[in-house]
């Protein structure tokens, strides 16, 4: 796949699946915005890492929570290639508990970053990408937002509403041009689930039938050909990388 004279916006691309995705998009060709919210030096090392691969990559700070930061973000963006051709919502975060301990406080700042995060950055990148009459959303979903997952009911809430939102988004504009897919990744070995116990991780592959958990790569070879001109033909549709776990 080559996406070369390609812009792209990768949020939370310092570490985990982000950063994956952001060199695999560097690797095809695309010059990469690395968004971060706390991760300055690792996202600052990721836009070198790009950068090592011939593309054009900055790290911009912006917490994709917050409509204005977001729009900044997109904008920023543009200012500095000329356009946004590619937007990869990434960034998420888990406040596991079982629904009745679970705080509102948690449950919103899940919903907040893993959803509204997404909804921001869409709604500042589909005008320029209208205007320009192409563009990829790639929305990172989770196969917990296809199953449900006991202790997660906020994480899965805002997984399962990023695939509906995402189905919404994808007939809007689909006339112009522009395709809105989710990634629902299974487990993947990252920071997010490291902090998993053993007792769970074994639970887990149990229900895999590849009995292993994915790496990054796995997801980024799968944001690379929803980005790629090869994916022109596909909007709204949901890819489980997930060794079979959602079958
Ligand atoms: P990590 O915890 O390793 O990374 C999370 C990333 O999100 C970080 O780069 C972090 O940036 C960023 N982030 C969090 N909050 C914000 C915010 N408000 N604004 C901007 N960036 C933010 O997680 P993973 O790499 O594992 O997960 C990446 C995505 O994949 C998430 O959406 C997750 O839900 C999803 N996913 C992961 C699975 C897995 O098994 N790992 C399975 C299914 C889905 P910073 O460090 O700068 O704060």
């Amino acid at each position: 796949m080559n996406l070369q004279g390609k812009h792209a916006v990768v949020t939370g691309g310092a570490r985990g699946i982000g950063k994956a995705v952001c060199l695999a998009l560097a690797a095809a060709g695309a010059d990469v915005v690395v968004n971060f919210s706390g991760s300055e030096q690792a996202a600052n090392e990721v836009a070198e890492a790009c950068r090592a691969l011939g593309v054009r990559a900055v790290a911009l700070r912006a917490d994709v929570s917050n409509a204005d930061e977001a729009q900044g973000l997109i904008d920023a963006a543009v200012k500095e290639f000329g356009s946004v051709d590619i937007l990869v919502n990434n960034a998420g975060i888990t406040r596991d508990g079982l629904l009745m301990r679970m705080s509102e406080d948690d449950f919103d700042a899940v919903l907040n970053t893993n959803l509204k995060g997404a909804f921001h950055c869409m709604k500042a990148a589909c005008r320029p990408m209208m205007k320009q009459r192409s563009g990829r959303i790639i929305n990172i979903s989770s196969v917990v937002g296809v199953r449900g997952n006991a202790g997660q009911a906020n994480y899965a809430a805002s997984k399962a509403g990023l695939i509906g939102m995402s189905k919404s988004v994808a007939k809007e504009l689909a006339g112009r041009g522009v395709t809105v897919n989710c990634i629902a990744p299974g487990f993947i070995e990252t920071a997010m689930t490291d902090v998993l116990p053993d007792a769970v991780k074994e639970k887990i592959l149990t229900e895999i039938p590849m009995a292993k958990l994915g790496q990054a790569e796995d997801v980024a070879n799968a944001a690379v050909y929803f980005a790629s001109n090869e994916a022109g033909y596909v909007t709204g549709q949901v890819l489980c990388v997930d060794g079979g776990m959602a079958m």
